[in-house]
């Protein structure tokens, strides 16, 4: 595929980030889709574009729908024809057991990792899918070892969440697969980045590394390279699978 157009969401930080900087020098178009730290996602830009890449940042909440659809029409008319989704962007609230989870809590979790990575695979389908003349493309959903593993008092609502994108890489690898566009997942362990401060443990990644079989975390840029090998044509044969990147566990 020549013009490559990609889609990352909540790449303004984290694997989202290095993903971005990975794909921008392999020659992608880029829409650096944020939430709220546009300083962040700016810089990101800024940083693509230093080094001869093309890039745009795009505010979106993807829990909210219309905020999603009016990021893809923004793409559409900026960049170009899509031929790539990372659905990046998650969330995870603080840790807890199930005896402190309510129906907010849950809700909201679901929402963004959810919902929104549901309605950008949809808007990204009816784009790329040859039915409605688009020219295929990949999808990568951005899942968890948390949904193989459940996270056991830390939030299992969350590892339900990435357990639902594991289901919609499947059903949605099978439902578009004749229509050009391969969908796949990778599944992160223990990464550093900023969301463990969000679940409330910012040194997390270092308390729990020596229970892993290679006995260190992971690091953002060793997801983005698997990411950006199922977005390209080397993995062209590649639909519904998934990639445990957990150290082993
Ligand atoms: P992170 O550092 O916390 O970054 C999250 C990114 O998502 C930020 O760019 C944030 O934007 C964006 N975001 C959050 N909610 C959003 C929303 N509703 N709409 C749009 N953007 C939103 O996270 P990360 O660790 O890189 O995680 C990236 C993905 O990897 C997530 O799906 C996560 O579940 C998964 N993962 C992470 C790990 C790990 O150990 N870190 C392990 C397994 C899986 P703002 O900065 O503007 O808020």
């Amino acid at each position: 595929m020549k013009n490559r157009i990609t889609l990352i969401t909540g790449a303004s930080r984290g694997i989202g980030r290095a993903t971005a900087l990975l794909l921008a020098q392999q020659g992608h178009t880029l829409c650096i889709n944020y939430r709220s730290q546009q300083a962040q996602a700016d810089e990101v830009v800024a940083l693509i574009r230093r080094n001869g890449g093309n890039a745009l940042a795009v505010a979106a909440d993807i829990a909210e729908e219309q905020q999603v659809v009016a990021m893809f029409q923004r793409i559409d008319r900026d960049l170009g024809p899509l031929t790539g989704l990372v659905n990046n962007a998650g969330i995870l609230q603080q840790q807890a057991s199930i005896e402190q989870l309510d129906a907010q809590r849950i809700a909201t979790v679901f929402a963004t990792n959810v919902s929104g990575s549901f309605i950008c695979a949809r808007e990204a389908v009816k784009r790329m899918a040859l039915r409605h003349g688009g020219q295929g493309g990949a999808i990568v959903n951005v899942s968890s070892a948390a949904s193989r593993l459940g996270a056991p008092h830390e939030y299992i609502d969350y590892a339900a969440s990435k357990g639902a994108i594991d289901t919609l890489t499947t059903g949605l690898s099978l439902e578009v697969a004749a229509q050009g566009i391969r969908v796949n997942a990778v599944r992160p362990g223990l990464i550093y980045t900023d969301m463990h401060a969000d679940g409330g443990e910012p040194g997390r990644v270092d308390r729990v590394k020596a229970h892993l079989p290679m006995k260190r975390g992971g690091q953002p840029e060793e997801v983005a390279q698997a990411i950006a090998w199922l977005l390209s044509d080397a993995a062209s044969y590649v639909t519904g699978s998934f990639i445990d990147m957990a150290g082993g566990k």
